[in-house]
């Protein structure tokens, strides 16, 4: 089945109970079980992004790497963004993308560190010939059950890659976006009814919407669009890294649909927002949320 049939949306993908699991560091897409689904095979282009040149961060796991290979299968060639750490999923991806006859190169690094991130997207504007739209899906998110044990460094962390790394990238790849440019930032259902235990990463995905919406405005009078991804609960290493293995098997079954998306399910919002079909679409939200009703 590819993602272009009809299909009951409530069991199209993997309903819990799961395994119960967890994983460590920032976590590897071979470990989850089930597998999750990135639209390697599922997914199905029709040439909607032919010719563009695309940077995508978080681009080995979960919702980035589903992004990418879904602008690669659409017709983009991509640079790919992740930690250093996660260089086998990075491959991975790059590799997918390779056997799609796109180009895709693999440019891993800390987003936390303002030289680097304007350095990526220098080294990203040479390898791929110029730029013309940002996927920015990198994210960190850690459980804090109270406030006072939460460090300075832990919350600087969630800022810095959150936040500050969309300031750092977009600042330095404004200069190379031609009019029809696009910027896709990811945002979170968090935003709206922040978790009690992850109010820090609560308050970044909120102000991502609001300062995307600011740029959608700034960067209009350039011909340049800005617009933001909402997910809801999406089946990715993300969650086992940060949320004890009993509540990972029922991921996702506390909302209507009955269980989490697949990243593959993300993939085509991105191909929309930052693809010339959403001409006129700046400045807004598109919210993946399987009517959790959170986020409108
Ligand atoms: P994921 O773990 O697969 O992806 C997150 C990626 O962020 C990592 O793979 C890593 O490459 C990148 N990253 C983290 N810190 C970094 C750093 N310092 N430098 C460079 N890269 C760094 O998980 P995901 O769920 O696909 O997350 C993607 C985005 O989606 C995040 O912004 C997350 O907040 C958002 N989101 C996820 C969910 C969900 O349920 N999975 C829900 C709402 C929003
Ligand atoms: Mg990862």
């Amino acid at each position: 089945m590819s993602q272009l049939d009809k299909q009951d949306p409530r069991d199209q993908y993997a309903r819990p109970p799961f395994p119960a699991q967890t994983q460590q560091g920032s976590g590897r897409a071979a470990e989850l079980d089930p597998p999750a689904d990135h639209g390697e095979t599922s997914y199905q282009g029709t040439g909607r992004m032919r010719g563009y040149r695309v940077l995508v961060t978080g681009a080995d796991s979960g919702i980035g790497r589903a992004a990418a290979i879904a602008m690669a299968k659409e017709g983009a060639d991509v640079a790919l963004n992740a930690l250093p750490e996660e260089i086998d999923d990075l491959t991975e991806v790059r590799d997918v993308i390779a056997d799609l006859g796109r180009t895709a190169v693999m440019l891993p690094g800390d987003l936390t560190d303002e030289g680097f991130c304007t350095e990526l997207v220098r080294t990203a504007v040479d390898l791929l010939g110029g730029l013309d739209a940002l996927a920015l899906v990198a994210g960190h998110q850690k459980v804090h059950e109270d406030i006072t044990e939460q460090s300075t460094e832990d919350f600087d962390r969630t800022m810095k890659v959150n936040l500050y790394s969309l300031f750092w990238l977009t600042r330095a790849a404004v200069p190379h976006l031609a009019p029809g440019s696009a910027i896709v930032t990811t945002s979170s259902v968090s935003a709206y009814l922040p978790q009690d235990r992850m109010i820090d990463y609560a308050a970044t995905k909120a102000a991502i919407i609001t300062y995307t919406n600011g740029l959608a405005r700034q960067l209009a009078s350039k011909g340049i669009r800005a617009n933001t991804v909402v997910p809801g609960p999406v089946w990715t290493p993300l969650q086992p890294i940060s949320y004890p293995g009993d509540e990972i098997a029922a991921y996702g079954q506390d909302t209507p649909l009955g269980r989490p998306a697949q990243p593959v399910e993300l993939g085509s919002a991105y191909v929309y927002l930052a693809g010339p079909e959403s001409s006129y679409t700046s400045g807004t939200t598109l919210t993946v949320g399987g009517a959790t009703g959170v986020a409108l």
